[in-house]
């Protein structure tokens, strides 16, 4: 055999797949492990959307709704848009695809901010691209450093906001600013995974960007069932955009690119309005345990609009991360994002939480960083 490797493709490094906690658990010989480390709901799936999804096992034989219709017209009653301006995808993830496909070709650039989600690069790396990548101020996005940046063969801006890994968001004004600064060829992709979990005041009505008036650029919003829904493995998130951006992603698209227990699972989740709310509360809640709890053990913790923080554990964050794991406990270390002493928890259970606590306070004695 003799491939010939693209140049890009080459140059990609693998997404580091995680262990399944199961692996783990053999290879550390523990059991009864948590994860507060991929931001998930620590209250498990819906229970709405389970007993949609086992009603609609009987019809696997069928494929699903390529159009779709009710999840579609669900999110477009929810958040009061048009059908013509919502698209579903096999995971949010898969509509950042979309965009870059549609929108980018050989040579173009993107922008986006380190740290944030490394997808975005990615994809634009597959697709030949050319990433710009311009670093967080005071943690949060530097938006006089990417519209300075921005220019004729710039095509997608990606912020998430929140952003992921910090918490830190953008205010609504500074962002109605930096719109109107930018060209109007550029497309602004926020990617509002965590907004859910934003205070109720901070958040922004993207809603009212997609459409822009005229002279200002596009706004394309990306949302998730993966987080505040609970159901990251059932892989689906849609895009809210002008008719005429989800026209074109349509036309990249699979015709069944989410599958049928998706889009029933996550039409019954956007209903369940109790779990949802339950979701909201326990997450305040439990971050509000947390952070006091990691101060008192002498650790900075950082304010945070999402379902998860960061922690200064005052010392390298890889050894506590590989201490806590030997006691069953699964944080994310921030070594790789440019975080040295950082680790990234999400807000679990009350009994999670607990323990986390317990366990830090240990790891960190054991470590000598106390
Ligand atoms: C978790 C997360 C998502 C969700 O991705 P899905 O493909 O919908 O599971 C998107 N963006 C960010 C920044 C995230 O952290």
């Amino acid at each position: 055999m003799k491939l010939s490797i693209p140049d890009a493709i080459a140059a990609i490094t693998p997404y580091p797949p995680g262990k399944p906690i199961e692996e783990l658990e053999r290879e550390y010989g523990i059991s009864n492990s948590i994860k507060l480390a991929s931001n998930e709901n620590p209250l498990g799936p819906s229970p709405l959307a389970v007993g949609a999804i086992s009603k609609a096992l009987k019809n696997l034989h069928r494929y699903p709704d390529g159009s779709g219709h009710y999840l579609v017209r669900s999110i477009a009653e929810h958040y009061g848009v048009e059908p013509e301006q919502v698209i579903l995808g096999n995971g949010s993830n898969e509509i950042i695809e979309f965009l870059v496909k549609a929108f980018v070709e050989p040579g173009d650039d993107v922008i986006t901010s380190h740290p944030s989600f490394l997808m975005y690069q990615k994809f634009v790396q597959i697709r030949g691209g050319v990433n710009h990548v311009v670093a967080l101020s005071d943690m949060s996005h530097d938006l006089a450093a990417i519209a300075d940046r921005a220019g004729e063969r710039t095509k997608l801006i990606f912020l998430d906001n929140p952003n992921n890994p910090t918490g830190s968001y953008l205010p609504r004004l500074r962002l109605l600013d930096f719109l109107d600064r930018l060209p109007e060829h550029i497309l602004v992709v926020l990617d509002e995974a965590y907004v859910d979990f934003m205070d109720e005041t901070l958040r922004i009505d993207t809603t009212s960007l997609l459409t822009p008036r005229s002279g200002r650029c596009g706004v394309v919003s990306l949302r998730t069932f993966s987080k505040a829904y609970g159901l990251a493995g059932l892989r689906v998130g849609f895009g809210l955009m002008a008719p005429e951006v989800a026209a074109c992603l349509h036309k990249v698209r699979q015709p069944f690119n989410v599958n049928q227990l998706a889009l029933v699972g996550a039409n019954a989740a956007l209903q369940d309005q109790f779990f949802y709310q339950e979701t909201l509360r326990i997450t305040e809640e439990g971050k509000k345990t947390l952070m006091a709890g990691v101060e008192r053990l002498g650790c900075r913790s950082f304010p945070s609009q999402t379902n998860f923080f960061l922690i200064d554990v005052g010392g390298d964050a890889t050894t506590l991360y590989e201490a806590m794991l030997r006691q069953g406990v699964i944080v994310r270390s921030m070594k790789a994002y440019g975080y040295p002493n950082y680790i990234r928890i999400n807000v679990g259970t009350a009994a999670e939480n607990a323990r986390f606590l317990e366990t830090l306070q240990s790891c960190l004695a054991e470590c000598g960083y106390a």
